[in-house]
């Protein structure tokens, strides 16, 4: 990865962070329970699916980024604008 200088963990001060795509595997989960487990993820699968959504929904309303630390595991958030500069540093 490209060392960036945009993003720091607000917890240990590693610049080693990532987007946290926590909800995006959520949304996958629920999709497999819902089509491989009758009844049980019928009705789970649609209502994780949708607490992900509208998670997803009001973080994009707010213009935060969820965010990941690789080294201690902290997950915070930052604005949209760091985000779009992040991005355009690690390439
Ligand atoms: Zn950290």
């Amino acid at each position: 990865m490209t060392e960036q200088q945009v993003i720091n963990c607000p917890k240990c001060g590693s610049n080693k962070v990532k987007e946290n795509l926590i909800i995006k595997k959520v949304l996958i989960a629920a999709a497999l329970i819902f089509f491989f487990i009758p009844v049980i993820g019928w009705i789970a699968g649609p209502i994780m699916a949708l607490t992900a959504w509208s998670g997803n929904r009001a973080a994009k309303k707010k213009g935060i980024k969820p965010m990941k630390c690789d080294d201690c595991k902290n997950v915070f958030q930052v604005d949209e604008d760091k985000f779009v500069e992040f991005k355009k540093q690690i390439g």
